[in-house]
């Protein structure tokens, strides 16, 4: 059997979208919609968890039925609280540190719906004012603060502009596409998502279908932990998890092709599940690199930790950088896709 065109510049363009689409974990209703209206025209039943996960099932053989998950919700930050001097402390959302946010530009969403923006400095951040200081500066969250673009020198003018502590901040993804290279914020997971995206996608415009029936769901919730605690089905006995694979040192992982996990912090994944996904990418010539990954975690593992008696494995294209300045390429996102193409028609 040949596999079904993936169609590149749809899933791309997709992306780009969802990128620009700010998603921190519990303020994930823009993106959401976003991926509800990007899927309009498939052959889906479209459903949502109470706590916001979209569930998208394409009806099926119910005998042996599958799923998939990849999480929309990313790392972002919240107002911690407004300082005498009218800007802002921030606590963050998911983990990363200080020094992946340094300079970065900020959106503050407040709950009239105005919007400021901002950048992320160190309270000490000029040379000029706090010479070697600048350099010896503790990175943590009392040494970091938004200065708005706004005229304010105080507490209550900032707060009179109606900012208030718990105001959600987006961080800006800075989205680029360079020779192949797609560069941004939050590729974990919006890369997962629209890996899932392409592969529903590629069936329908080839008039295909799942070979059993297949629920995805997009996660939100999964950078603190609990992402599919709910929402894979019942009766659901394999989950493939699509989710970055971490490139970096001490890796085997690339951005040039898809990543299937073998064990993170949670441990293994399941070896049956495993094997047969290397084997589909080795039966149809997909660049594909089995890997460990430390200090990680997925949402196979949240499903599992609630409860759930199924079969995960985690596949997902590789990030450099993860949850700083993250970067993939095409052909990481078309290895992804196309693995799950394969999967999806599979015995
Ligand atoms: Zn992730």
């Amino acid at each position: 059997m040949t596999l079904p065109a993936i169609p590149m510049d749809a899933i791309l363009e997709f992306l780009v979208g969802l990128l620009n689409t700010p998603s921190p974990t519990g303020d994930t209703e823009q993106a959401m919609t976003y991926v509800e209206q990007a899927v309009r025209d498939l052959p889906l039943s479209v459903s949502r968890t109470l706590k916001g996960g979209l569930v998208l099932t394409w009806p099926g053989d119910a005998t042996r039925p599958r799923a998939l998950t990849a999480h929309v919700d990313t790392l972002g930050a919240m107002v911690k609280k407004i300082k005498s001097n009218g800007r802002l402390e921030l606590t963050q959302l998911g983990g990363y540190d200080w020094h992946a946010i340094e300079g970065e530009g900020c959106t503050i969403a407040t709950a009239t719906g105005q919007r400021y923006r901002g950048s992320i400095l160190p309270i000490k951040a000029s040379v000029h004012i706090h010479g070697t200081e600048v350099r010896t500066l503790e990175r943590k969250q009392e040494n970091y603060e938004v200065r708005l673009d706004a005229v304010t020198d105080s507490q209550e003018k900032t707060e009179q502009l109606g900012i208030n502590v718990g105001d959600f901040i987006y961080l800006d993804p800075r989205v680029e596409m360079n020779v192949g290279f797609l560069r941004s914020r939050h590729l974990d997971d919006k890369a997962g998502v629209a890996c899932i995206y392409g592969a529903l996608l590629a069936l329908h415009r080839a008039g295909m279908a799942p070979l059993y029936r297949v629920s995805a769901l997009i996660s939100n919730y999964e950078e603190v932990g609990h992402g599919a605690s709910v929402g894979i089905p019942a009766d659901v006995q394999e989950l493939v998890a699509v989710d970055m694979a971490a490139v970096g040192e001490g890796q085997n992982s690339d951005e040039f092709s898809v990543g299937i996990c073998a064990k993170d912090s949670g441990g293994p994944y399941d070896l049956s599940l495993r094997r047969k996904l290397e084997r589909l990418a080795t039966d149809y010539t997909i660049p594909y690199k089995v890997d460990t990954y430390p200090n990680y975690g997925s949402d196979g593992e949240a499903a599992l930790r609630a409860g759930a008696d199924l079969k995960v494995a985690l596949i997902g294209p590789g990030v450099d950088a993860s949850h700083a300045y993250e970067r993939t390429h095409r052909d990481s996102i078309e290895a992804t896709t196309r693995l799950m193409v394969a999967y999806l028609l599979a015995e």
